[in-house]
């Protein structure tokens, strides 16, 4: 997900075998506090940990954050991806963490492509039963064109593509931030309603857009917000060829707790992350304030309290003012104001086990799949149908919502939206039992319900990109005051493609760069890290 607001070659800076930086000698074996256990938390102690330094990762809650694959009890390897769950292969720097430590990819069954087989679009009453998109009526075709025809005309789509396949900075920059100037301020909604294209089909196309959208299913809860955010996602191909983890991704941020890399500098071999914590990570934090000597306090919940040299604050940034006592000296106002105007999407996500993949069963009048993935104008959205493999058991999601689609759930107890939710799929499908296939317990979440997130991911709304780059460009810190300096955010709240665990990786590298600077140490010869690149990369400024 190269660019388009910072064009950083993460993936090769991650690849250089120069390294990531180097520390003076009398720094290792320092402690570095890393808040957060999620993946911008665990890469960058890891990182950290390469390096000399000794991370003490504190988590409130459990290690993956919102990697969080929940096993279905009794369930045989069966499991829930309750957070990320598919991942494009532009997602470099997470594919490289993901080869680090041995684990499978495999398609994920979106809708419209191979791995779903089929897919049952549902709008308005009237069904669409496709394997491929030239399977469905015309009407679909016109849409897709559309949005094509809306960003080639509104956002010069088919050269900002070209100059990110391209990896070229400049070129890049020089269609990027002309439309940063002139977008900023429009929502998704606004974008498409004002195109040429759209404008030619009517009210109804912008409807079936919003009902099926690209790649992954409707996106019609995103129409509130900033083009800016949406062309970011289409133009890294951040929509394209998803993979999904073999058995789960959490285990990519557990595995790479247990990993011992080799050459640790100031270690011993076989030193993890998980035996430096004596398999723990602390507890979850309630206070973050100065310390003596310019160092950063941490106290858990349990009014344990230890300063250290740096600290890295992974967490959403709600966090830092709803949930735990942060002293305010530690960010300047204008950074606050970009915390707290933060916009989180809401999701909430219900699967249920079955006791095999029965959906590739064909109807003999039909001769359809009996069930497909399943686009629904209904409550339930969307429906996802994993087969786990032959013999084993299969997994359905449900329903997959966003923003109001998913606070029509929020109130409701899990017995009752699994209810909901296998009535409206019984209008859909009226012929099939899909309950009589369901075995064991069914399980849920609303992460805006959970008072360690407050929210799925961050979505800037229109007129937030002042605010996204005071917080993406905090861990650059020469300028910062010396009372300011030593706190770094990282995760998918700082990062420019929220909502995608790419830019919580590529945000933890930031994180890390910083920490080495401000313990001394440089980059790697002949391997510029972010720090280095910053003056000739740098997100444009807008004016006030
Ligand atoms: C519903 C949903 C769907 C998603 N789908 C995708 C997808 O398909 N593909 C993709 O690439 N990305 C997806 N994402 C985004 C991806 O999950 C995130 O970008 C990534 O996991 C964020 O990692 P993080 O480390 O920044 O934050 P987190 O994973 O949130 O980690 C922060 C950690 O801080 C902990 N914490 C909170 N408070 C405290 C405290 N007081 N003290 C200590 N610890 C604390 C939390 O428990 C958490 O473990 C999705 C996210 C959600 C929620």
């Amino acid at each position: 997900m190269f660019g388009p607001d910072f064009p950083f070659a993460y993936d090769d800076f991650l690849k250089n075998p120069a390294g990531l930086g180097h520390l003076p000698p009398a720094m290792h074996g320092t402690e570095v506090a890393i808040i957060g256990a999620g993946i911008a938390g665990i890469v960058s102690a890891y990182e950290l940990m390469k390096l000399g330094l000794r991370p003490q990762i504190y988590e409130a809650d459990r290690i993956g954050g919102r990697m969080r694959s929940e096993p279905f009890k009794d369930g045989d390897g069966a499991f829930a991806e309750l957070g990320a769950m598919r991942f494009p292969p532009s997602s470099t720097c997470l594919f490289h963490y993901l080869d680090k430590v041995g684990l499978q990819t495999v398609d994920f069954p979106n809708p419209l492509t191979p791995a779903a087989h089929s897919t049952l679009i549902e709008l308005g009453g009237q069904e669409y039963y496709a394997r491929r998109h030239t399977d469905l009526p015309v009407v679909f075709q016109d849409v897709e064109l559309a949005w094509q025809a809306a960003l080639d005309e509104g956002a010069h789509f088919a050269a900002l593509q070209a100059a990110i396949l391209a990896r070229n900075p400049n070129a890049i920059k020089s269609i990027w931030n002309p439309l940063v100037a002139r977008l900023d301020e429009e929502s998704f909604y606004g974008f498409i309603s004002k195109s040429a294209a759209f404008k030619r089909l009517g009210f109804r196309a912008r409807e079936i857009f919003g009902q099926v959208g690209f790649g992954t299913g409707g996106w019609d809860t995103d129409y509130p917000n900033s083009i800016l955010e949406i062309l970011r996602v289409v133009a890294t191909g951040a929509e394209d060829n998803h993979q999904s983890v073999v058995g789960g991704v959490e285990r990519l941020p557990r595995r790479l707790w247990e990993h011992a890399p080799e050459g640790c500098v100031h270690w011993p071999a076989g030193t993890s992350l998980a035996s430096l914590h004596g398999n723990t990570p602390r507890p979850g934090v309630t206070r973050i304030a100065p310390g003596a000597d310019h160092k950063i306090a941490i106290t858990d919940r349990y009014g344990n309290r230890n300063e250290f040299a740096a600290a890295i604050v992974t967490t959403q940034v709600w966090l830092l003012s709803a949930r735990i006592d942060c002293a305010e000296s530690l960010f300047d106002h204008e950074l606050w104001m970009a915390m707290e105007r933060s916009h989180y999407m809401q999701s909430s996500k219900t699967f249920v086990m079955v006791d095999r993949p029965f959906w590739h069963d064909t109807d003999p009048v039909s001769g359809r799949d009996v069930m497909s993935m399943t686009l629904s104008d209904r409550m339930t959205r969307g429906t996802y149908l994993m087969d786990n493999g032959a013999g084993k058991r299969g997994v359905i999601c449900l329903s997959y919502t966003w923003n109001d689609d998913a606070m029509k759930w929020i109130s409701l107890p899990l017995d009752e939206r699994v209810r909901l939710m296998l009535h409206s799929l019984k209008q859909i499908y009226p012929k099939l039992n899909i309950s009589e296939h369901i075995i064991g317990s069914p399980i849920t979440v609303s992460w805006e319900s959970d008072p360690n997130f407050m929210g799925a991911f961050k979505a800037n709304l229109p007129g937030h990109y002042r605010y996204q780059r005071r917080l993406f460009s905090h861990f650059v810190q020469d300028k910062l005051p010396t009372h300011q300096r030593g706190i770094f955010l990282a995760g998918d709240d700082i990062s420019w493609t929220a909502g995608w665990a790419e830019g919580a990786v590529t945000t933890a590298l930031n994180a890390v760069a910083g920490t080495i600077r401000h313990l001394g140490g440089t980059s790697a010869p002949d391997n510029p890290d972010a720090i280095n690149a910053w003056d000739t990369l740098q997100p444009v400024k807008l004016q006030d």
